[in-house]
């Protein structure tokens, strides 16, 4: 039974893999099953093989409720592919992985376990053993992940010289759709990250870094905020606009007078009793804003929304407040001001109260667009990175190429070891690998040999979408490689005149690269030892 794979757009022009058996057998057995296998994750890898690089292409992805997306990263455009298939699945689970452990790197790491499948198909149609393959994949990955090692560089920065992490970080930009931008974006990050750094214990929380985005202006209005951003205003316009050290009270609880319930029965049958109700409610909500000002608030967040009524009682009784904050925010704006979320009213207390010197109400243009600054926060270390853009589609791109910046900045903060990029480090583990096949007797070797050939794939697919020709461009970088015994030579692709990436300023985590390779190699030994696919008839 041949088994027939396409690759098929759906209505919203996602791509998806069809994997269809002829005569309509519901079970895979042996080999054949590793072939089905590899063709669906080859499918994924070629899908992503297209993006790699600083000129790779970007993908256009719509959603079913009509939004479109366009982006350059891995992860995001598997995460919209309406995958059906099982392998395919484990292929975008792979790209999450790196992108969860590492936040770089996604696209590599499935062009890499793409590369590797691609080889095993040829080491099995010559008969050799998949557990054989694996075996001999996983001497191969141990082998380039300690070369790795040794070609790896101490990248040396200091919170008095950050421009190295500057530089780092406008590499990662340089292959995403806000490239125009890179240099200013990339100080960002690294200005945000240090923000929040712990220096000493090499150990930087993102949580406290919140990216917020607002159509509008342009990518270059994008800014660093020392403070929270929430895309909120008053709840009143007579508010005022500006609180100098606030004392706000952040409220879990509805912040009005408890509704009569229908289910209560309330006889309402004169005017007189109405008008009883009514003031008993207002008594009601006056002492709740008096509670407020009593514990010293002069400011009250909430997540809940209150009626008119209260909301005009509030701006008499001057006490600002600002409704229907996320759940996510509030703690965020807590952890910020050092403040306590209020989940009772009777719990208001005046330790419970956050701090900032500032919040203010800061309006956008000649729309009525308004966000909330709070900024001088108790605890200065939270910070927001506000992005600009002319639409939806950009910020969210730029939001998702920022998160790939920060995680680099991140890493190196964690770990300073560095390896250089543009495929220059994939030849020279390729070439390690390879010299290491030789010192294996068994049937390994082969295996060895080809994982040393899919590390390749990685400065071919660079050359490729450069528009250089991939065989000839890979063998003349990997003979200057080995002839000058410069680990560092890689693939020119923005034609710069050199292809020493460390004149270039390419390069990338050690431990991203280290991850890369350890993924790809997982996820491709996981597939090779399925051997019995079992499929439902009517598929
Ligand atoms: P990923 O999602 O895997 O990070 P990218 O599309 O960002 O994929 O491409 C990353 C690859 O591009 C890495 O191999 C990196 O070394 C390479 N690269 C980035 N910038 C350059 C450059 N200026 N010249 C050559 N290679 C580059």
């Amino acid at each position: 039974g041949e088994v027939a794979m396409a690759l098929a757009f759906d209505e919203y022009g996602r791509p998806f893999i069809i994997l269809r058996e002829q005569e309509h057998k519901t079970r895979l057995r042996g080999l054949e099953a590793q072939k089905a296998n590899i063709a669906a994750g080859k499918a994924v890898a070629r899908i992503l093989r297209t993006s790699l690089g600083p000129k790779g292409m970007d993908k256009m992805l719509q959603s079913p409720d009509g939004d479109v997306i366009i982006t350059n990263d891995g992860a995001t455009i598997l995460e919209q592919m309406d995958v059906d298939n099982q392998i395919a699945k484990l292929m975008v689970e792979l790209s999450r992985s790196q992108d969860y452990e590492i936040g770089d790197g996604t696209t590599g790491v499935v062009v890499l376990a793409g590369a590797l499948l691609e080889q095993s198909e040829k080491l099995l149609e010559r008969g050799i053993h998949p557990i054989r393959i694996a075996e001999g994949y996983e001497m191969a990955s141990r082998i380039a992940w300690d070369h790795l090692e040794q070609i790896s560089q101490k990248f040396e920065f200091s919170v008095t010289n950050i421009e190295p992490l500057v530089q780092t970080c406008s590499t990662t930009l340089s292959s995403k759709i806000v490239s125009r931008r890179k240099r200013d974006l990339a100080a960002i990050a690294v200005e945000a990250v240090l923000a929040v750094a712990d220096l000493e214990r090499r150990d930087v929380n993102l949580d406290l870094i919140k990216v917020e985005g607002k159509v509008g202006g342009k990518l270059e209005d994008t800014e660093l905020v020392h403070g929270i951003i929430v895309d909120k205003d008053m709840s009143h316009p007579q508010m005022p606009k500006r609180i100098e050290d606030a004392k706000i009270a952040i409220l879990t609880c509805p912040f009005e007078p408890p509704k009569p319930k229908t289910k209560h029965k309330v006889d309402i049958d004169t005017v007189e009793k109405f008008q009883t109700l009514r003031q008993q409610e207002q008594k009601y909500f006056d002492d709740m804003v008096q509670k407020c000002k009593d514990v010293g608030a002069t400011l009250v967040i909430c997540q809940w929304g209150f009626d008119d009524e209260a909301n005009h009682l509030l701006m008499h009784r001057n006490l600002p407040a600002v409704r229907w904050v996320g759940g996510v925010e509030l703690e965020l704006i807590a952890i910020a001001t050092g403040g306590r979320i209020v989940p009772r009213f009777q719990e208001l207390t005046p330790e419970k109260l956050g701090r900032a010197g500032i919040v203010r109400e800061k309006s956008f243009g000649t729309t009525k667009d308004r966000m909330l600054y709070i900024e001088q926060c108790a605890n200065s270390r939270a910070v927001t990175i506000f992005i600009r853009g002319g639409n939806k589609m950009m910020i969210e791109e730029t939001k998702r190429s920022i998160h790939d910046a920060l995680c680099v900045a991140r890493n190196l903060i964690r770990n300073n070891s560095i390896v250089y990029g543009g495929g220059s480090a994939e030849i020279s583990c390729s070439v390690a690998v390879e010299a290491a096949a030789d010192r294996h007797p068994g049937v390994e070797q082969y295996a060895i040999r080809a994982f040393a050939e899919a590390l390749d794939a990685i400065p071919m697919a660079l050359a490729e979408n450069s528009g250089l020709q991939p065989i000839d461009t890979l063998t003349a970088v990997k003979s200057q490689q080995v002839k000058e015994n410069n680990p560092y030579c890689g693939i020119d692709c923005n034609d710069v005149g050199t292809n020493d990436m460390r004149e270039q300023d390419v390069f990338e985590t050690l431990i991203g690269k280290q991850q890369q390779i350890l993924l790809a190699t997982q996820v491709v030994k996981m597939i090779l030892k399925i051997d019995d696919v079992i499929t439902p008839s009517d598929y």
